[in-house]
């Protein structure tokens, strides 16, 4: 009997070459190994005759072969074998190819099942192309059975994969199952055992199903668990409270160059009350692009300082934290809060309009003397870069940064370890059902209504080069009416990480071309930050009438006279993404448009069609996530890795339900002293987390 921490080669009749498989899999013991879940199956449980059998759907045969040969090729190293097979209904033709092995093992008058789907050929008529054969005589892994499809690495086949699975799961024992029972019962869910039983052989197609749901709930309930528990552990060491000044937020709000929408003062009030607690505040504010979140945080920033303490203030770019170092010194002036810029080219002082610029030692100085707004992007979280006395961590474009660096924002602690409030800001519209999972720790305000007298963005999907040109001409008629344009180009090639091959070779052709005679500016990531800046204020003061950018533009930058977007090859990018870029233009009174330009003509662009019909990021997510359907929650968060293994998009409703269930067990228990089994599991998951 095998138990779950085995080592695999304790599997019962392994073969030389699978242990070999297996090592290349780095599968150390028998959970790894069934943890490797099916990506798919094939249902061969529909066993027919030859005469009545389905077109173009997997069924499975049993068969006599009649007639097995190898069929002359032209090329070299490539074998073709084609078999005649019959039952007592008819025959039909198979091909299989590159399996010389097969003349070997199989005989005319040997039976078999053949499992495959029958297709149609225009040259060779009915037929299988290499289906799957197993003997008659013996149990079958694929015939008759809906057969696991199993994500495939290296040298191993499917086969292999199959029967070293079906041994393990054959041969388990009874597995420890960390999950309460009650809990299982609670949700419909089978015990450990079952699930593995019912994803890895199951009898019919619900079965795969209700298997995995029970490993996806396992993921997403530990998660969950994990991310709570780092927030309740952290927030022991509570947070400084920061009173609400009345008097001073009516002044505050008096004095904006603005009147707050309805969402704007809402989300700022709900931050006040949190900030009041000594539970650390963890809040996000969710806002489409252009919905005016910055003047929320900007808002709350002020109230710390009132309270006597600092903020640290952090974008995922220089050229962002001096624009919001701009912004926040605009709101400022009138009530004379000091704004410190960090960033690596540039740190200066703002006390009520006063500009000094400041070594690194004096900046130094400034953030250990406390009560100041100090911008930066994330480096400012480093200790000597922190202002000592931090009581507010402000993060803009969350989805931006990685989960290392959120997570080190939670632990985050002063030296007298209180731990700040945080307050983040994303542009990435996520619907609600998967903010909560996605960010189970933090409460979420949503910023709906744009500020008064915005022209939407109108989105035109133009294809090929006749629609480009007429793009171009409204690029042309825009910087005659004295507004200016982005041009967004892709990476032409891997290489070219930084975008900087894409966007040089563009500017030449632009500049010799079809943009002859205006001013075009290039901004890529390979410049350097100095340079970027630069080239960013350039554009701002309109310098350049054209800014021709890679994705750099994406987040957060904001030059109101920028009235035209045209983005190339728009195919290649993501719904999500092409909301964000477009949310560049559109930011002032002055009627914008975004020209998508389809460059390959036989792009599919149906997908594009939804920007077209709205400008609501809510349903552009919405359709971005039955688009992805099943693929995997990659993307949200943008550092490269899967935050899960098994959840996918279509599995929100599971999700939600062990995102409550963990909630659940945490109200009673916030650190869990009671229920160490799901401690340690919980501990081992965001150690995880934290090791990649
Ligand atoms: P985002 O949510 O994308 O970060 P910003 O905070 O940069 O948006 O705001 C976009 C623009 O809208 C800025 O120029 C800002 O000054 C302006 N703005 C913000 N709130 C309002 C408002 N209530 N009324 C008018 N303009 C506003
Ligand atoms: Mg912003």
């Amino acid at each position: 009997m095998l138990a779950w921490k085995d080592p695999v080669t304790y599997i019962h009749g392994l073969t030389a070459q699978q242990r070999r498989v297996l090592k290349q899999l780095e599968v150390e013991t028998v959970g790894d190994l069934l943890s490797i879940l099916p990506r798919r199956y094939d249902d061969y449980s529909n066993l027919v005759k030859i005469a009545y059998m389905p077109i173009g759907e997997p069924v499975t045969l049993k068969v006599k072969i009649k007639q097995l040969k190898k069929l002359p090729t032209f090329r070299r190293r490539f074998v073709m074998i084609r078999g005649l097979l019959e039952d007592d209904s008819g025959a039909v033709a198979a091909t299989w190819f590159n399996q010389p092995w097969m003349l070997e093992q199989l005989k005319p008058g040997d039976e078999v099942y053949v499992s495959g789907v029958a297709k149609r050929h225009p040259r060779f008529g009915l037929g299988f192309a290499s289906p799957l054969w197993e003997p008659a005589n013996a149990e079958t892994l694929a015939a008759g059975n809906i057969a696991p499809v199993y994500p495939l690495v290296g040298q191993v086949t499917q086969k292999t994969l199959r029967k070293i699975m079906k041994a393990a799961v054959d041969d388990l024992s009874d597995i420890e199952d960390s999950m309460p029972v009650e809990i299982l019962a609670n949700q419909h869910l089978p015990i450990l055992i079952d699930a593995l039983r019912l994803v890895h052989r199951p009898a019919i197609a619900e079965d795969a199903e209700k298997g995995r749901s029970r490993f996806v709930f396992d993921e997403v309930f530990f998660y969950q668990l994990a991310l709570r528990l780092a927030r309740n552990e952290a927030d022991l060491g509570g947070a400084p409270q920061i009173k609400f000044d009345e008097a001073f937020a009516k002044k505050f709000v008096a004095q904006l160059p603005f009147e707050l929408t309805p969402d704007q003062k809402r989300a700022a009030w709900s931050a006040f009350k949190d900030l009041e607690q000594s539970r650390p505040m963890r809040r996000l504010v969710q806002g489409d692009v252009g919905s005016g979140k910055t003047v929320v945080a900007a808002f709350c920033a002020a109230m710390v300082y009132r309270g006597g303490l600092s903020t640290a203030f952090m974008a995922p770019t220089d050229i962002l934290a001096k624009q919001h170092a701009l912004t926040l010194q605009r709101f400022f002036k009138p009530h004379h809060i000091p704004v410190l810029l960090v960033t690596s080219s540039t740190r200066y002082l703002d006390e009520g309009g006063e500009i000094t610029k400041l070594s690194i030692q004096e900046t130094k100085n400034r953030l250990a003397a406390g009560r100041i707004v100090a911008v930066g992007t994330h480096a400012l979280l480093e200790r000597d870069q922190c202002p000592s006395d931090l009581a507010l961590a402000i993060v803009d474009e969350q989805h931006r940064f990685g989960v290392a660096q959120r997570e080190a924002l939670t632990v985050l602690e002063r030296p007298d370890k209180m731990v700040p409030h945080l307050l983040s800001m994303t542009a990435t519209p996520i619907p609600r059902s998967l903010a909560m999972t996605l960010f189970g720790d933090l409460d979420v305000s949503t910023i709906k209504t744009k500020p008064a007298g915005r022209q939407p963005v109108t989105t035109r999907i133009m294809v090929g080069e006749t629609g480009r040109n007429l793009a171009y001409q409204a690029v042309k008629e825009a910087v005659r009416r004295g507004e200016q344009a982005f041009i967004v180009c892709p990476l032409i090639d891997p290489s070219d990480k930084l975008g900087s091959k894409s966007v040089e070779e563009e500017i030449v052709r632009l500049r010799n071309g079809p943009l002859k005679g205006l001013k075009l500016l290039a901004l890529h990531g390979k410049l350097s930050a100095v340079d970027k800046d630069q080239a960013m204020n350039d554009f701002k003061e309109k310098k350049a009438d054209v800014l021709i950018a890679t994705t750099v533009v994406e987040v957060g930058v904001d030059i109101p006279n920028a009235t035209i977007m045209l983005i190339e090859s728009a195919e290649r990018f993501g719904l999500a993404q092409l909301h964000q870029l477009r949310g560049r233009i559109g930011r002032s009174d002055k009627p914008c448009v975004c020209h998508l330009i389809a460059t390959d003509e036989d792009a599919d662009i149906t997908r594009l069609k939804v920007l077209e019909r709205t400008t609501d990021g809510f349903e552009v997510a919405e359709e971005d996530l039955k688009i992805r359907g099943s693929g995997n929650l990659l993307g949200y968060e943008q550092s490269g890795r899967s935050l899960f293994r098994y959840a996918r998009f279509t599995d929100v409703g599971i999700m939600s339900q062990a995102r409550d269930q963990a909630l659940e067990i945490l109200k009673n228990d916030p650190l869990l002293k009671n229920n160490q089994t799901l401690r340690s599991r919980a501990e081992e998951v965001r150690q995880t987390a934290h090791g990649e």
